[in-house]
């Protein structure tokens, strides 16, 4: 598996670009915003977009889809159904997240409608990328409809902002619940195994292992928190 991290936004979510070496086959997790650097990546590297996969619809993850979209055309767009409201809704979201108007322009966020999405994760669901199989699992809590990838074989998972290096999502923006966020990591990302590789939406790499051990939110050491990040 090739893993290659793009840090796009004021935000500082991490885009990856993710590519069977066998096959060239290629994904782009949550393009964050317009980026020549990613459509050169793939070109120069002989990867073949097959789909920009979203974990879930924030403007962090989804702000460059439009863009990657127009350059690789026949890539799929792939997002649960139960974030479409955000996907949709992407120009009105800075609004929501507390940014006002003349803050966006500058930040260089205006939004324009997302294209359309080819379809929607399914819970459980095998995605094949090449010779990589990725198990969709739905894990609402910092959105309705976030879910993560995992990787058996390679033991890694890409796990949006459901869970950070010694941190979680944030809760409090619509559609977010503590309590399904904290049931969502228990029981779909650290039942994958201690040796799993964690590769999150903002900050770094971490292990399923380690979190468990120190992450406050995981230990009891916070039993009310509102995690980080958009
Ligand atoms: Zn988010
Ligand atoms: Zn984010």
């Amino acid at each position: 598996m090739i893993i290659e991290t793009f840090i796009l936004t004021p935000f500082e979510q991490n885009t990856r670009v993710v590519a069977c070496e066998e096959t060239g086959m290629a994904i782009c997790i949550d393009p964050g915003e317009k980026s020549d650097e990613i459509v050169s990546f793939l070109n120069d590297n002989n990867y073949q977009l097959q789909a920009i996969t979203l974990t879930h619809g924030h403007l962090d993850h989804v702000g460059g889809t439009s863009a990657l979209h127009e350059s690789f055309p026949k890539a799929e767009i792939i997002l649960h159904k139960g974030d479409e409201d955000l996907y949709y809704g992407l120009p009105n979201q800075p609004l929501f997240m507390g940014l006002s108007p003349h803050q966006l322009k500058p930040l260089g966020l205006d939004y324009k409608t997302p294209p359309k999405l080819t379809r929607n994760w399914q819970d459980g669901e095998i995605y094949a990328v090449g010779n990589l199989r990725f198990k969709v699992l739905h894990c609402p809590g910092h959105t309705r409809g976030h879910i993560v990838l995992a990787e058996e074989n390679e033991k890694k998972v890409f796990v949006g902002d459901c869970l950070f290096e010694g941190s979680i999502g944030r809760t409090d923006l619509p559609g977010g619940s503590y309590e399904q966020l904290i049931d969502s990591i228990n029981n779909n990302i650290l039942t994958l195994g201690d040796d799993f590789a964690v590769y999150s939406g903002h900050g770094r790499e971490t292990t399923i292992g380690r979190e468990k051990a120190t992450n406050p939110f995981l230990t009891g050491s916070y039993q009310i928190g509102r995690g980080r990040f958009v």
